[in-house]
């Protein structure tokens, strides 16, 4: 039998522990050093503010970003936020309310300037640590920062003055500097969909890079903050967006367990909402193999889920605009199989191989049983085909009116 050796006592064990995950971080003495200063968390809005800095670094993961790359984001963020659009119309109406961080608090317009939030931006890098406070609620690495944060500072915790709305009644939230800092990046990558931001966060995290890669080419392009291509819907974003990702690449793993989840929020002196969107995993996987196998099938797929038919042309304003019965059901996991067939053209709306890739991937159909519906299907062609023309028509309504194996037999 094998011998259990002697543990260490949980406190001593923990304690050695924590110091050995932590010796990643070492206390700035003068400036601060980057040397893996960063972090995957599985906070949506922190993470957003990570895929900022890695977009604007073009690296794949926080390992290879350097103190240049810092540098060079917070010049980046700051010479945007000093900017009137960004700071009044944007950070302080959308996001972070009369943040002193990014200097949006309409009472600072007078100072803002690209410096000045620079340097907000990197004393909260060199912010010492104090070993005696909590441990950050949302990367568990390092202490919590002393001085108090609220929404003005990172989305949608709260004010001051409400010491019930955080964990033990403390005064803010428990979050270090480093991932209050990441946070500041976010306006950077976030999409104004409507009257709210989204962010989009992912499982794997590099799939993050390539659903927010377009808005940081949006800021780029136009220096203001990304419009999602004027879509009004989360939803429809999110779905016209993996069309054409996974359209354009190859990269099936990417996907094939891929988690998304949609933050549709706003966080502003009016009001704080938020919705969560859940993407299944399945129809992820569904709507990747549509895009690439099946493109105009899914098209029409899609168009049946407005209540009026969209012609080719007004497609894609429906699609910015409108809610879809197709997108609810799938996201809602309910079935979207009436939407294959046409019942008005008496036509089938995709290729066989899309049906039965829905079948087995979403609905769970078990292939011998779809192979069965098959044969069956093309066996009732079969018979239709050789029935002289006046008796054929009768014949499809018989059998579309059907509801069970002996409805449909003939009358004589
Ligand atoms: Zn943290």
């Amino acid at each position: 039998m094998e011998k259990i050796g002697k543990e260490k006592p949980l406190d001593v064990f923990l304690k050695e522990g924590s110091q050995k995950n932590l010796h990643f971080y070492a206390p700035p003495e003068k400036g601060y050093n980057s040397t893996q200063l960063f972090h995957w968390t599985g906070h949506p809005f922190v993470d957003a503010g990570l895929v900022a800095l890695l977009l604007i670094a073009d690296k794949n993961s926080p390992e290879e970003l350097v103190d240049e790359d810092i540098e060079k984001a917070i010049e980046f963020a700051s010479k945007l936020y000093a900017r009137k659009e960004w700071s009044s119309g944007y950070i302080h109406a959308m996001i972070l309310p009369n943040s002193g961080i990014l200097m949006a608090n309409p009472s600072m317009a007078r100072k803002r300037t690209p410096e000045a939030i620079a340097q907000n931006l990197k004393s909260l890098l060199e912010e010492p640590e104090d070993p005696n406070a909590s441990i950050c609620e949302i990367c568990g690495r390092r202490h919590s920062r002393s001085k108090p944060v609220y929404r003005s500072d990172f989305p949608l915790v709260g004010t001051g003055g409400v010491p019930n709305y955080f964990p033990s009644a403390k005064d803010g939230l428990n979050v270090c500097s480093q991932c209050l800092f990441l946070v500041q990046f976010l306006p950077l990558v976030a999409y104004k969909v409507g009257r709210r931001v989204l962010v989009i966060h992912t499982y794997p995290y590099e799939l993050m890079l390539e659903l927010h890669g377009e808005a940081l080419n949006d800021v780029r392009k136009n220096f203001l903050a990304s419009n999602a291509m004027d879509f009004k819907r989360p939803e429809n974003f999110l779905f016209h967006l993996l069309g054409e990702l996974t359209g354009k690449t190859e990269r099936d793993d990417l996907w094939a367990n891929a988690s998304i989840t949609l933050y549709y929020f706003v966080n502003n002196n009016q009001g704080q909402e938020l919705d969560i969107i859940h993407v299944p995993t399945p129809v992820l996987r569904f709507i990747a193999h549509a895009s690439r196998e099946d493109p105009k099938g899914w098209k029409r797929i899609v168009a049946m889920g407005w209540r009026k038919k969209p012609s080719e042309e007004e497609f894609e304003k429906y699609e910015r605009s409108y809610a879809n019965e197709v997108y609810a059901k799938l996201l809602a996991e309910e079935s979207i199989l009436p939407y294959f067939i046409d019942m008005k053209n008496r036509r089938a709306n995709a290729k066989w191989s899309l049906l039965s890739f829905y079948c087995s991937e979403v609905l769970g159909l078990d292939r011998e049983a779809l192979e069965f519906i098959r044969d069956v299907g093309d066996r009732i062609v079969e018979t239709l085909e050789k029935l002289p023309d006046n008796q054929l028509s009768r014949r499809v309504r018989e059998l579309e009116r059907a509801r069970s194996s002996t409805s449909s037999r003939p009358s004589s």
